[in-house]
């Protein structure tokens, strides 16, 4: 056994364990030569043959093999994209396809755009007519099939990163289960990084049934073919931490630290949770790195999470300067999505946020919650690209061994349900209970979502889609109670600003955080707050921003995220062609604010919280499941308790937060949602029994 020793109070004690299979390959100096050694590049001709003659094919590989760059151009050189057809090929995260388009289109010498396109919610690289090959979130391709239910423009749909499972995956090939008996010409490949293909082909075996017994085929063949692309990955010896760490942060900071110290050159990665634990874990570095002086200034500390901006992106990927150690922050976007050269050593916080959603009490959150054991070895990999390298992992074998769960759990049975069976209703699929799911959901996340789309008007007694109000909410790409406020200030003559308010809740945050300045962002907030809330404090922010320029310096002065800013510049327009083509006509309120707190509660009444009278810190109940809830200490609303409020959403840490919250006047519960609320005298509203 190994041990790496922390100087400082010898924390981290590592010993190595097992090893991953290895095999060689050499270094190509052009993209060409690239490409043609790629593993995937053995499998060209047997890839390009199982998908003309099945309706599906799998292939499975490991990650950096090849299978995202490669597959769509080679069925591009094969003739998929003749006659103006389209090959489509979907990923779970919207980094991944801006980054693999932008790589594709390099290495066919095209421009981003033309030939090689992409699709992401709220912003479209396509030119029609002349792309070929278009990369897509399968959010994306799932809002495509309500114009367009057979996908009549695609030849080919490669679905990638199929053992995500996201819930927009599994959704998606549903769907196209569906869509291939009416399209036997479609093709399908499904890709993945992991043996859960062996599920998914299972899922598409399926459909023998549906053949019918003794009539001839002339089409492809339906059953799935398998194709596996070899690894190439080079032994990664596995380092285990000695006794369980508290703060995965820090031990992860001493482990860079250590390795930089004590290891030959070559790229770090480490697989943090989110924004905030990563741009801290920057910040850290490279406080350590300044202090520890030799190092100083050979450290490259590269953050990389959804949301950055074009030219951090580029930072990552571009190779590392020489006499520099590069040092990638990573979310799990990094495990499978994107391949990273010249990662030699990888550290393994062995947590992930996840998505996780209580029927009950109606919480999404995304939370920090342990990985499995599939991803756990996924990440070990990514040391294994170049040459021989390291994993460190910041728990114990014993964990790995004994508590670890083999595979996680699918993202549809951990969510939200609202948005994906809205879709299914639009998309004319109403026996939701009996759609052929990849993996069911739960019952309670199924009633709950009903029930919030039939008190939004959106369904019917039947549970079919209303007209116009269910189709038109399902046409917005916003969470339905948002896109159904956005109706209301149509008619309350407030349309303009509805549409600020919706774009800045579709970007991650507005404001800028920076770890130890908690005290002047609140002070920034505060020149910006709103008496009535979060929402018109964002419009406030708007303005500003429209008023200074569009300047980068005054977001900066500001503390506002310039380029979440730019993004909400880019959704708003996105949203504005949605909503006029919707019949939706453009009318600012001036200011009358009262209106657009009225948009929003006809949009979000079921979250309706009152605070408790005689509470000294500030609780509320919500009126529909008598939950405590508080303000969160990020909204300009917290310690000011409003007596009524509505709230965007809920989070729960150590007590269930409301963020985003608008005062309003509790009255207006029953005037925009009678058949939900009753008025029982003054101060007192009570949901109708249901
Ligand atoms: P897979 O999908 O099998 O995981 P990819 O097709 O994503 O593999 O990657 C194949 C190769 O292309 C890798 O060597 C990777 O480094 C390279 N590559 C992919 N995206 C980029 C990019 N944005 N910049 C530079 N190289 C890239
Ligand atoms: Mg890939």
């Amino acid at each position: 056994p190994r041990l790496v020793e922390d100087e400082d109070g010898g924390v981290l004690f590592f010993y190595s364990t097992s090893s991953s299979s290895s095999s060689s390959f050499g270094y190509a100096n052009n993209l060409q030569q690239q490409r043609q050694r790629l593993p995937v590049f053995k499998r060209r001709d047997a890839i390009l043959f199982l998908v003309e003659n099945h309706a599906t094919t799998i292939v499975v590989g490991e990650t950096g093999s090849g299978k995202t760059t490669q597959i769509p151009q080679y069925l591009n050189e094969g003739g998929w994209a003749e006659s103006g057809h389209v090959i489509g090929c979907t990923q779970p995260r919207r980094l991944a396809v801006q980054s693999v388009a932008s790589r594709v289109a390099e290495e066919m010498g095209v421009k981003l755009g033309e030939e090689v396109g992409y699709v992401i919610r709220f912003e479209d690289v396509t030119t029609p007519g002349v792309t070929r090959i278009k990369f897509l979130t399968d959010g994306v391709l799932l809002r495509e099939m309500m114009d367009d239910p057979l996908l009549s423009k695609y030849s080919v749909i490669m679905i990638d990163e199929a053992h995500e499972r996201s819930i927009s995956t599994d959704i998606v090939l549903g769907l196209l289960k569906k869509i291939q008996r009416r399209r036997p010409e479609l093709r399908l490949i499904i890709s993945s990084a992991t043996i859960e293909a062996k599920s998914i082909a299972s899922f598409f075996r399926a459909s023998k049934k549906h053949r019918g017994g003794a009539t001839k085929e002339l089409g492809p063949k339906t059953e799935p073919a398998i194709v596996s692309v070899e690894g190439r990955g080079f032994t990664v010896e596995i380092n285990y931490i000695q006794e369980p760490v508290a703060d995965y942060l820090r031990a992860a900071v001493s482990t860079v630290m250590l390795i930089h110290k004590q290891q030959t050159v070559g790229d770090i990665l480490v697989f943090l949770t989110g924004q905030d634990d990563i741009d801290a874990g920057v910040q850290l570095l490279n406080e350590e790195a300044q202090s520890s002086g030799k190092s100083n200034g050979e450290l490259l500390v590269l953050p990389l999470y959804s949301g950055l901006s074009r030219a951090e992106q580029d930072l990552v990927f571009s190779p590392t300067p020489r006499g520099k150690r590069k040092i990638i922050i990573s979310t799990n976007i990094a495990e499978t999505s994107l391949t990273l050269e010249g990662i030699v050593y990888v550290v393994d916080s062995g947590f992930s946020k996840q998505r996780f959603y209580d029927p009950l009490s109606d919480i999404e959150n995304l939370v920090v919650a342990p990985i499995s054991k599939a991803s756990a070895r996924q990440r070990a990999g990514r040391a294994g690209r170049v040459r021989p390298g390291k994993c460190f992992r910041l728990y114990t074998e014993e964990y790995y061994v004994n508590e670890m769960s083999a595979e996680g759990i699918p993202e549809m049975q951990r969510s939200n349900l609202v948005s994906c069976i809205i879709q299914l209703k639009a998309l004319g699929i109403d026996n939701i209970l009996g759609f052929g799911w990849p993996s069911s959901p739960s019952p309670e996340a199924m009633i709950r979502a009903l029930e919030v789309l039939y008190s939004l008007g959106v369904l019917d007694d039947d549970a079919k889609l209303t007209s116009p109000t269910g189709f038109q909410v399902a046409e917005i790409p916003l969470d339905p109670m948002l896109s159904k406020a956005l109706l209301a200030s149509n008619e309350l003559g407030c349309s303009e600003e509805m549409l600020t308010i919706s774009a800045v809740l579709s970007v991650q945050s507005i404001w800028i955080s920076v770890r130890g300045a908690q005290k002047q962002l609140d002070e920034a907030k505060l020149r910006f707050a709103a008496a009535e809330g979060d929402h018109v404090t964002f419009l406030n922010v708007y303005k500003g921003f429209l008023e200074s320029g569009k300047s980068s310096k005054w977001c900066h002065k500001n503390f506002i995220n310039y380029h979440a800013m730019k993004k909400v510049l880019e959704t708003r327009e996105q949203l504005k062609k949605t909503a006029q083509r919707l019949g939706i006509v453009l009318k600012s309120c001036d200011r009358d604010i009262q209106v657009i707190r009225k948009a929003i509660t006809a949009g979000f009444f079921a979250n309706a919280c009152h605070l408790e009278p005689y509470s000294h810190e500030g609780k509320y109940k919500t009126v529909r499941t008598s939950q405590d809830v508080y303000i969160h200490p990020s909204s300009v609303l917290f310690r000011v308790n409003p007596k009524w409020v509505v709230y965007h959403s809920l989070v729960s840490t150590d007590r269930r937060y409301m963020r985003n919250v608008v005062t309003i006047d509790p009255t207006w519960l029953v005037e925009v949602a009678p058949h939900y609320y009753q008025y029982q005298g003054p101060g007192s509203i009570a949901t109708l029994t249901r």
